[in-house]
């Protein structure tokens, strides 16, 4: 029996515009085993966003899926109708959000949106409420019996997201999608929550899909990575292996500008040169050449293919190519 709970396989996406069609996501291909953490990490307008909304079919109304398979427990998820997706949200695949205020609705206590949620549930309203309330305290809200009759804005920002994360986990879901959540909060209280999330994976032994552009973040908290530049994926493999030893330039640079790998003070942090490309006109050859500071003649006129370098370790660059590099 497979231990693969989701595999994207060659996923194209597009959104069409005035402008032409925006190629945001370009033959994606990875998987997530069951009870495993994958990162992704990427730059804005490298594709997250276009992901996360394609694996829960939350798009725009003027996106194309042009290619590819988003199989969830072997099913293709762009198949299934929409009644059956309807059920799967929420309950087989949850979401934590950057905001957290995006979750909770402001003029319903905790208690009542966490009593709510719960929907689905044959147990009484007593037997919910207890359940919320011991959610609340697996996340570290202290006297959760008594916070679950506060509001949203009673809590503080870190207080919130945990409250959402608890949520989240309210449906005991096999994956656990994390869209940045840590992004608006402050150091500590980032520290807090990836903590929390890696408890609370072990406790419940769900997938977690964790979304950032902070590869820090993502080598704390996760056994592989996805690296995503420009709608495609530029390497992946196991986080400790890219975060020692990177193969493809724009992880590199991801690295150097990450706050922990910053040795000297500094006021300003470092960002990578340049801008990621017009996805409505994206160039021929290398799509970060432009910003890349090896470059070779060949990578302006040649894509460089995704290649396996080790055990599950891939990247698109012809660095690693020998021929080409010469
Ligand atoms: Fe840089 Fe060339 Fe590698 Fe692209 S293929 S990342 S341009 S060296």
């Amino acid at each position: 029996m497979t231990d693969t709970l989701l595999e994207i396989d060659r996923l194209s996406v597009d959104y069409e515009t005035a402008r032409g069609d925006l190629k945001a996501l370009r033959d994606i291909s990875f998987d997530v085993r069951k009870g495993e953490i994958v990162g992704i990490v990427g730059e804005s307008g490298c594709g997250k966003s276009t992901l996360i909304s394609s694996i829960l079919r939350l798009t725009a109304p003027n996106t194309r899926f042009r290619q590819g398979e988003v199989r969830f427990k072997g099913q293709d998820l762009l198949q299934l109708p929409e009644r059956q997706m309807r059920n799967l949200r929420g309950a087989d695949i949850s979401i934590v959000f950057q905001d957290p205020m995006q979750t909770h609705n402001p003029v319903l206590s905790i208690g009542q949106q966490m009593v709510d949620i719960q929907h689905r549930s044959k147990a009484s309203k007593a037997e919910k409420r207890a359940r919320a309330a011991k959610m609340l305290g697996a996340v570290g809200i202290p006297d959760p019996e008594a916070r679950l009759a506060q509001f949203p804005h009673e809590f503080s920002g870190g207080m919130r997201q945990r409250i959402a994360i608890a949520m989240a986990l309210m449906s005991e879901p096999d994956l656990l999608i994390a869209d940045e959540p840590t992004t608006a909060l402050d150091a500590t209280l980032e520290v807090q929550i990836i903590e929390r999330l890696q408890e609370l994976q072990q406790e419940f032994n769900c997938a977690i899909l964790f979304i950032s552009h902070h590869l820090g973040v993502i080598a704390e908290l996760c056994d592989r990575v996805v690296v995503m530049y420009a709608g495609a994926v530029v390497e992946s493999g196991d986080v400790r292996e890219i975060f020692h030893d990177p193969k493809h330039p724009y992880t590199r640079r991801l690295i150097d500008c990450d706050p922990g790998h910053i040795k000297e003070r500094a006021r300003v942090l470092p960002t990578i040169p340049g801008e990621v490309p017009d996805l409505a006109n994206l160039p021929g050859g290398c799509i970060f050449r432009d910003r890349c500071d090896q470059a070779m003649p060949r990578c302006a006129s040649h894509v460089p293919p995704l290649i396996q370098l080790k055990d599950g370790h891939h990247a698109a660059c012809w660095l690693n190519h020998k021929e080409a590099a010469e």
